[in-house]
């Protein structure tokens, strides 16, 4: 007998790090598509796709089968190759960098901005430009814009490609001013909407899900049609336009991949994508919720202190103090059922990535920060008596440690 999920949950953690909101809508949904017996890439898909673009407010949108996928889609889109380098924050997911190295081009790791403003650094970008660079691939951290305006025009200066990693920001937006044709206006546009082409995720652990998946989107009609054939083995027609009696063959023109999504994870995305600006929005209130209340506690520095944009809230995380052993104090929550992280064991720190990059003395804020993050719990259905448990035991933790010693 499988046990569920919220049965796992509910033994193992009081307050766990992440929790999902699927309920029989999506059950329904899914069941609908069995019923209809078209599994593959279809009509669903198409939907969830337009719906998806629409809510980004770009061109194109195209669903596959996770973000690491779209990342590497985009990687190749842009056209990286070897002899290229693309610039990625060493603080963030390995998909971001490893999407880069499957090109055969090499990631330049830079340094993020500060300890409130956990984002690659626009300055920092710039000082690792070369005559090699091609494409900056920038991460939303937590669900906090990038300094968008400042990296769109570095990339306009130095004729590069943005890729947005935007596997935490679905939903999140930020003001740029942009040149319009009378003149430059602000305007708010999303995460995933600002670069050339935009990753997202739909892993189960994300502001938006679906088990597993992902989306590509961009304004470009050229970046979107590369997308649309890579994605399906280099063909020109799919399964489905063959079944509909659209065409009868079809030729390769590329060294293409099946990265394809599918029917019963569009109807899912679908209902997901429903739910999702509530769903960011009671992820916002948890986290204005825990900063007035962990305030208070000297021994934690809670990041992103003001922001100017609207953030998607995907994660919470805090910085300990220099002095304060990160494992002491996650082993405490754990033990109080309380499931803590880490976003991220730092890229240049990976055996992987050792002979790739060389951080020397690099990276600085990044080191420092790397040994110090923390994840606390968030999701929209984390209530204010979780957090208010939480913020007790961080606080038992410093009152009983500051007692021992
Ligand atoms: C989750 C995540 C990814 C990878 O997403 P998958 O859908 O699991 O492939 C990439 N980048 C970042 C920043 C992520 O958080």
């Amino acid at each position: 007998m499988i046990r569920s999920r919220k049965d796992y949950i509910l033994t193992r953690w009081k307050v766990p790090l992440s929790d999902i909101d699927i309920g029989e809508e999506e059950i329904r949904a899914v069941t609908g598509v069995l019923r209809s017996r078209w599994l593959s890439m279809g009509p669903v898909t198409a939907e969830f796709e337009s719906q998806f673009a629409q809510y980004v407010g770009v061109k194109h949108a195209f669903a596959v089968a996770n973000c690491t996928a779209a990342l590497h889609l985009a990687s190749v889109a842009v056209g990286l190759r070897p002899g290229d380098r693309a610039i990625c924050p060493s603080l963030t997911f390995v998909a971001t960098a490893n999407a880069i190295r499957y090109t055969g081009a090499v990631p330049i790791l830079a340094d993020i901005t500060s300890e409130n403003d956990l984002n690659i650094s626009p300055e920092e970008i710039e000082r690792k430009i070369d005559s090699s660079t091609k494409a900056i691939s920038v991460v939303h951290y937590g669900g906090y814009p990038c300094a968008m305006e400042s990296i769109l025009s570095i990339a306009k200066r130095h004729d590069l490609y943005i890729i947005e990693d935007a596997a935490h920001a679905l939903g999140a937006a930020t003001y740029v001013r942009l040149d319009s044709g009378d003149g430059k206006k602000t305007v708010l546009r999303q995460c995933g909407a600002l670069g050339d082409v935009g990753c997202f995720s739909f892993f189960a652990n994300k502001n938006m899900v679906t088990g597993e998946g992902g989306m590509l989107t961009t304004n470009r009609d050229d970046v979107a049609e590369k997308i649309r054939i890579l994605r399906s083995h280099g063909m020109t027609t799919l399964t489905w336009d063959r079944e509909q009696g659209h065409s009868f063959s079809y030729d390769v023109v590329g060294l293409g991949y099946n990265y394809r999504f599918d029917e019963m994870r569009a109807a899912i995305g679908l209902i997901q994508l429903k739910k999702l600006e509530f769903n960011n929005q009671r992820r916002a209130v948890a986290t204005s919720v825990y900063k007035k209340k962990l305030a208070e506690i000297d021994e934690i520095h809670i990041p992103f202190g003001e922001v100017q944009s609207r953030p998607a809230y995907h994660l919470f995380p805090i910085i300990l103090d220099v002095n304060i052993g990160r494992n002491a104090f996650m082993e405490f929550m754990q033990e109080n059922g309380i499931q803590t992280s880490i976003h991220y064991p730092a890229i240049h720190t990976f055996s992987a990535y050792r002979d790739v990059c060389d951080s020397g003395n690099d990276l600085t804020v990044t080191k420092d920060i790397a040994k110090r993050i923390v994840t606390l719990p968030l999701y929209p259905n984390l209530e204010e008596h979780h957090i208010d448990y939480i913020v007790r035991t961080i606080k038992r933790y410093f009152t009983e440690t500051a007692a021992r010693s």
